[in-house]
């Protein structure tokens, strides 16, 4: 059991690397890809092709790719979003309810005045020893950021690596890029996080981080990521050793690790009223 894991495990991390988005099916597994072509060839899909796939949740991917975790550090331009635009995210949100059930099945949901918070599951790898909770806070005001918190089934945070600072939550994109926008589908989210927590997982059972990222601290790069790893500026194809490694080992060393610290970055973990939701899922904290 621990072998096929293994395997599984291996394979989908020798496909993030060479930046093939493995497929998420209906409760968060993830099995490998079956096309060996690059997610950044395969290019954008449509937004009618994205509603047909997430008609058919079984088969979602081939989405546009994630340019991968990163720092979020930052608030999204605005775009002076009027009250209007709000209540229409709100009524996509609610539109993709049905489908977001039967895509991650066992759903809670709790609606607030100003967002929702979704609290749900994900198998990741079949005989996986842990499976993810992610808790999900999704304001209706499109100028407010999502704010995500993954969890271990056993209620163990899922971080540092690639988490938000100072509040940990999770970071599996760059906001800047477009990846997901409010508005955009949260079954999309979630196959994200999905892959995020599978990223964690191959770092758990096999000590290193898969595919493309993104760390915009010098100190972080030094003492979070593995020399093998894609390197931390966001390169598809180089490893870190070979990139970044070497001059970040020639920088002012103290004056890096202070800025980090200054950031959030050493102590990084969820907010006390986010845990305590955690431990007893009885009132969500409020949006
Ligand atoms: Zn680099």
């Amino acid at each position: 059991m621990k072998t096929l894991l293994h395997e599984d495990l291996r394979l989908i991390g020798l496909q993030l690397d060479k930046n093939i988005f493995p497929r998420v099916l209906n409760g968060g597994v993830v099995m490998p890809s079956k096309t060996a072509i690059p997610s950044i060839i395969m290019g954008e899909v449509s937004n009618d092709e994205r509603r047909k796939r997430q008609k058919r949740p079984e088969t979602r991917q081939g989405q546009r790719p994630p340019r991968w975790q990163g720092e979020t550090r930052g608030r999204r331009k605005t775009s002076g979003a009027t009250q209007v635009i709000s209540s229409s995210i709100h009524e996509k949100y609610m539109d993709e309810l049905v489908s977001l059930k039967e895509a991650y099945p066992g759903m809670k949901i709790w609606e607030q005045k100003d967002g929702m918070w979704l609290l749900c599951q994900s198998a990741l790898i079949p005989n996986a020893l842990h499976r993810a909770i992610f808790l999900c806070g999704i304001p209706f005001d499109p100028r407010k950021r999502v704010r995500s918190w993954g969890f271990w089934n056993e209620g163990v945070w899922i971080g540092p690596r690639h988490t938000n600072m100072p509040d940990g939550s999770i970071c599996a994109f760059e906001p800047s890029d477009g990846t997901w926008l409010p508005g955009d589908s949260i079954i999309k989210l979630l196959d994200i996080y999905t892959l995020w927590a599978v990223r964690h997982l191959h770092l758990q059972v096999l000590n290193r981080w898969p595919g493309a990222q993104v760390a915009h601290h010098a100190y972080e790069r030094l003492s979070e990521l593995k020399e093998d790893e894609l390197c931390g500026c966001g390169s598809f194809t180089k490893k870190y050793g070979e990139c970044c490694r070497p001059n970040d080992l020639r920088r002012d060393r103290v004056a890096d690790a202070t800025k980090f610290i200054f950031d959030g970055g050493a102590d990084r973990k969820p907010p006390e009223d986010v845990m305590r939701f955690i431990d007893e899922k009885d009132t969500p904290p409020l949006l």
